[in-house]
C-alpha cells in the first residue's frame, strides 16, 4: 500500500481523495498551528523506513523548507513531493532533481482568488479603508469633514504589473475591465494577444515602468534574479503619490527600504500580504499608517483552499500510479 506523508492539516477534501485510493495517509498533527519543523519530517521519514513501512509521497505546505536531508530520510521509496502552493521556492528543486523526486505545485486553481485579494488590497490603500476602520475604533470620528481621510481614485489610473503570468494578467483583467485603469507591464516574455485584449502596453525595463505607474504590482515567482527586485533605488522611481502592492513573496522587496520610502514619503502607500522574513514584519512597517499588511491570506478561502488540496492530492495519485503528474515542475 502506497504512504503519504502530510506535513500540515490540509482542507479533508484532498486527504479523502488519497484514502479513497487506498493509500495509507498520515497527517503530522503539530500541537500549536505551526509549520512542521525539520527535525519532525527527518523523524517521521526515518521513523516509517525503520517500521518497514516507508513514506512514497510528501505533500507540503509553503512554510516547510523541503531540503536535501528531508528528502534523503524519504529516499529510496519517495517519489514526489506535493506542494500545497503555487510558489516553489522553499522546495530545494536541484536536490530533487539530483534524488530523482519529482516535485509538483498547485497553479491556476488559486489566480482568481489572489487576483481578488490583489485587487482588495489596491483599493483598500487607495480609500484608507483599514485607515479609517482603526479611526472609528479609536473614537476619533466626531463630525463628517471635507478634508477627512482623503484617498485616491482608482479608475482611470495606470497600473503597472511586474510579471505578467497566470495573477498577474487576472488583476489587470479587473483593472481594465472593472476600473477603466490603463495597464502597463514588464515580464520577460512580452504577450502581443494580451496587449492587443487589453489596450496594454509593454515595457521591457522595470526602470522605465516604475516612474510611470500610479499603483505598481507585483507578481512574479521568488527566484535569485527576482530577490529584493524592489530596493531603495528603485522605490526612489516610482511617484510620489503611487501605491505598490505585493501578493507574490516577501523576499521580492528590501522591506527596510520599503518603509523608509513609506515614512519619507518617497512613495504613498503600500499594501502587501508576503513578508521578507515571513512570519516576522519588520517592526517599523507596523508603526505606519499608509500601509496594509495582510498575514499571506491571498489564496485563503474556502474554495480555493479545498481545490489547492484536490490539485495536491490528484499530483500525487497520478505519479504513485505510475503516470506524469499534471503540475510537474521543472
Ligand atoms: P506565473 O508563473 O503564471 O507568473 C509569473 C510571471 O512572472 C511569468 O509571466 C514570468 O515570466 C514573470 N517573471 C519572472 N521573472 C520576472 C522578472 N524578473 N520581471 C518580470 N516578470 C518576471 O505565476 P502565478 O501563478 O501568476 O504566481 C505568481 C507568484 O505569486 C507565485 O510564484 C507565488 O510565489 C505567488 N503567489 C502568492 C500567493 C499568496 O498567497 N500571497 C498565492 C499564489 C501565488
Amino acid at each position: 500500500m502506497a504512504k503519504v506523508f502530510i506535513t500540515r492539516p490540509i482542507p479533508e477534501v484532498g486527504i479523502k481523495m488519497l484514502k479513497d485510493k487506498g493509500f495509507d495517509v498520515v497527517v503530522n498533527e503539530v500541537a500549536e498551528d505551526r509549520p512542521a519543523t525539520k527535525e519532525e519530517m527527518v523523524e517521521a521519514l526515518r521513523q516509517a523506513k525503520g517500521e518497514g513501512k516507508p513514506f512514497n509521497a510528501v505533500l507540503s505546505v509553503l512554510t516547510e523548507k523541503i531540503s536535501a536531508e528531508i528528502m534523503d530520510a524519504g529516499l529510496p521509496t519517495l517519489k514526489i513531493i506535493a506542494n500545497y502552493a503555487v510558489g516553489f521556492d522553499n522546495i530545494d528543486l536541484e536536490a530533487a532533481k539530483q534524488r530523482n523526486i519529482m516535485v509538483t505545485n498547485t497553479p491556476g486553481v488559486l489566480t482568481n482568488t489572489v487576483a481578488e485579494h490583489t485587487f482588495s488590497l489596491l483599493l483598500s490603500i487607495a480609500h484608507r479603508i483599514s485607515e479609517g476602520d482603526r479611526f472609528n475604533r479609536a473614537g476619533k470620528y466626531n463630525a463628517w469633514g471635507p478634508k477627512m481621510l482623503l484617498g485616491t481614485d482608482v479608475s482611470g489610473k495606470i497600473l503597472g504589473i511586474i510579471g505578467l503570468g497566470r495573477i498577474g494578467s487576472r488583476v489587470a483583467h479587473h483593472a481594465v475591465k472593472g476600473f477603466g485603469m490603463k495597464v502597463i507591464y514588464t515580464d520577460p516574455k512580452p504577450n502581443p494577444e494580451f496587449e492587443e485584449e487589453y489596450n496594454a502596453q509593454f515595457i521591457e525595463k522595470l526602470e522605465d515602468l516604475l516612474p510611470q505607474a500610479d499603483f505598481v504590482s507585483i507578481h512574479v515567482p521568488l527566484l535569485d534574479s527576482t530577490h529584493h527586485l524592489i530596493n531603495e533605488a528603485r522605490l526612489k522611481l516610482m511617484k510620489k503619490t503611487a501605491y505598490l502592492i505585493n501578493t507574490s513573496r516577501g523576499p521580492i522587496i528590501d522591506e527596510k527600504a520599503l518603509a523608509l520610502s513609506l515614512s519619507q514619503g518617497w512613495i504613498r502607500g503600500a499594501a502587501i500580504d508576503v513578508f521578507e522574513f515571513e512570519p516576522e514584519i519588520t517592526p517599523e512597517l507596523k508603526e505606519l499608517d499608509n500601509i496594509i499588511i495582510t498575514p499571506h491570506i491571498a489564496s485563503a478561502t474556502e474554495e480555493t483552499r479545498n481545490k489547492m488540496a484536490e490539485l495536491a492530492a490528484q499530483n500525487i495519485i497520478e505519479a504513485l500510479e505510475g503516470r506524469v503528474p499534471p503540475n510537474l515542475v521543472k
